[in-house]
């Protein structure tokens, strides 16, 4: 029984790293995506503060916008002291009461959902997400231990949290929530990021001042996403400013130039 057992592992093992992964499709992963936001979305806070949701709800489709991607948008905002947020693939966003204070302005919060939002719009660790789904799916299948899987396999407390995701879901917020990007993703990410902000009517300038607080407050400490396999905040800042002109050509030309926007207390 034993021996079955493990011929088919390794024989699911040998079909994942096989390059199963590309025939997954975007819509199935876009769809695993959706699942496992909406489980978020059941089981977090939503936040009560009106300041903050309406500019939430100002800024996310201004960027959604500009980023010229045809996304199922949706967004939340989750109250948590935790200083993060995050764009899955297909357009779900979510942003923690935590990362507001960090921001201090409008066009900070638009730095950063630009810059989640360029790793959805990018298809950073589209391959990862794709195995994780497929991987899953067999799992289901041969143990029926999916969710238990899941549980153990999580690093992240939001991860864990999704526990009545099963199968390709749970792979899916697996490989999503525990995600490290690597370095060139993240300076995509900054660079479309800066890039959307200014499209949107912010003020680009501010995505270098946004990292530099961002990194303060981390305190050495990686707060998630941001700070994992980010460029060092010298590069990033040579980087942003560098491309701060063609940006800052961009800004102007947005039909509204809201600057930093409204302030955040
Ligand atoms: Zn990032």
């Amino acid at each position: 029984m034993k021996i079955i057992f493990f011929t088919l592992l390794l024989f699911v093992q040998s079909c994942a790293s096989k390059k199963m992964s590309p025939n997954v499709s975007e819509q199935e992963i876009n769809s695993q995506s959706e699942k496992a936001y909406n489980e978020v979305k059941a089981k977090s806070k939503i936040s009560q503060n009106a300041e903050w949701t309406a500019m939430l709800n100002r800024v996310a489709p201004r960027i959604a916008k500009a980023s010229g991607e045809n996304f199922k948008w949706e967004w939340l905002l989750i109250e948590s002291p935790e200083v993060n947020a995050w764009c899955m693939p297909g357009g779900k966003m979510a942003v923690y009461t935590g990362i507001m204070p960090v921001l201090k302005n409008e066009a900070a919060l638009a730095a950063v959902l630009g810059h989640e939002v360029a790793h959805a719009t990018k298809r950073h660790g589209k391959e990862r997400y794709a195995r994780a789904v497929t991987g899953n799916i067999v799992g289901l299948v041969i143990g029926g231990a999916a969710v238990l899987g899941g549980q153990f396999l999580c690093k992240t407390q939001t991860c864990k949290s999704l526990t009545a995701l099963s199968g390709a879901a749970a792979g899916f917020a697996i490989a999503f929530f525990d995600r490290k990007f690597s370095r060139g993703d993240e300076t995509e990410a900054d660079k479309f990021g800066q890039e959307y902000m200014a499209k949107a009517g912010y003020d680009p300038s501010e995505a270098i001042h946004l990292w530099e607080r961002m990194g303060a407050a981390s305190g050495g400490k990686a707060p998630p996403e941001f700070m994992s396999t980010h460029p060092s905040d010298v590069t990033r800042r040579k980087n942003l400013t560098e491309w701060l002109p063609q940006n800052q050509a961009l800004y102007t030309k947005s039909p509204n130039q809201y600057g930093l926007g409204e302030v955040i207390r």
